[in-house]
């Protein structure tokens, strides 16, 4: 893994080095000046962790001589091996029901559909993207006897490992779509729903890929936006079309945020069926990670965590 990053870098600063080369000295001087207003300082990019030790680090992190997040070192929480072979039958799961995805899985050209509008992406290592929150036709969840809806609030990516792995294995991105239960009565405690969708490699790659990779080089290009920035405008996005798999067969289960502070509040719904994505695409995420945090790293994966106690369930099998 350390031996792959190191190689990453070294073909990336292999590029630069070679752009530099080719331009005039004071054309050079321009791009060193270009460049070093555009990398922030610091190489950490997130909220006082990194992604050094894969997160191997985050129980142990200490703020005032106390433990800064001990939600990290709990016995439920993610991202986990799924193992296909081992998942239960949802008959077997006490407390929650399937996810009825409603309005994220209605095409966004019918009536409920749910378009996400006034979407906006963070040029930043997770490329979070926020939007609208849509207020009808939300997916439902059935918890502990009573029906709750789940506002999608914000989706981001996880790259060049995916935070999951299936039968062991990862992919090479994974998105997550945060929802959060309608008006709970506390935000820092409200049950939390997260959709992973993974994507493998191909020829053939992403529609809503392309579209965002094209959207933010042009901006980049036309000096409109710069890594780094946050809130930058993209198109409406329609979850069925654009983000949901061709199959819904996912992996149910309780477990936790996968940043810190490593919240237990989630519950879990990954598809293991995967999108496609091409090596091309990929680039996005090393331009926007390195171009907004020299240093950063460019693979934002949680290491695998304890199953322990819990089963894993499949749904739509
Ligand atoms: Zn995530």
């Amino acid at each position: 893994m350390a031996s792959r990053r190191v190689c990453l870098l070294g073909a990336l600063f292999a590029v630069l080095s070679v752009a530099i080369e080719g331009h005039s000295a004071s054309s050079e001087a321009s791009v060193a000046s270009k460049a070093r207003r555009q990398l922030k300082e610091e190489p950490n990019p997130n909220d006082g962790y990194d992604y050094m030790q894969h997160g191997f680090d985050w129980p142990g992190l200490q703020e005032g001589g106390t433990t800064k997040y001990p939600a990290c070192s709990g016995s439920n929480q993610s991202p986990i091996d799924i193992n296909t072979n081992q998942l239960m039958e949802p008959s077997s799961r006490s407390g929650t029901s399937a996810v009825s995805l409603n309005g994220l899985n209605v095409d966004g050209a019918q009536a409920d559909g749910i378009t996400l509008t006034n979407a906006k992406v963070d040029l930043e290592q997770g490329m979070k993207v926020t939007f609208d929150q849509p207020a009808a036709n939300l997916p439902t969840i059935e918890i502990g006897g009573t029906t709750k809806s789940f506002v999608p609030i914000q989706f981001h990516f996880h790259h060049f490992l995916s935070e999951h792995t299936i039968n062991g294995i990862h992919y090479p991105l994974e998105l997550h779509i945060v929802m959060q239960e309608q008006d709970p009565a506390d935000v820092a405690t409200a049950q939390l729903a997260v959709i992973g969708i993974m994507y493998k490699y191909s020829e053939n790659g992403d529609a809503f890929l392309n579209s965002l990779q094209t959207q933010i080089e042009g901006k980049i290009g036309d000096g409109t936006a710069s890594y780094g920035d946050t809130g930058v405008s993209i198109d409406n996005i329609n979850v069925k079309t654009q983000l949901l798999p061709s199959s819904l067969k996912y992996a149910g289960y309780d477990g936790s945020l996968t940043t810190p502070g490593c919240d237990e509040r989630v519950k879990w719904h990954v598809f293991t069926t995967p999108r496609e994505v091409t090596r091309e695409q990929m680039k996005l995420f090393v331009d926007v990670t390195m171009g907004a945090h020299a240093g950063a790293d460019v693979v934002n994966n949680r290491m695998i965590q304890d199953l322990g106690d819990r089963e894993v369930y499949k749904y739509n099998y």
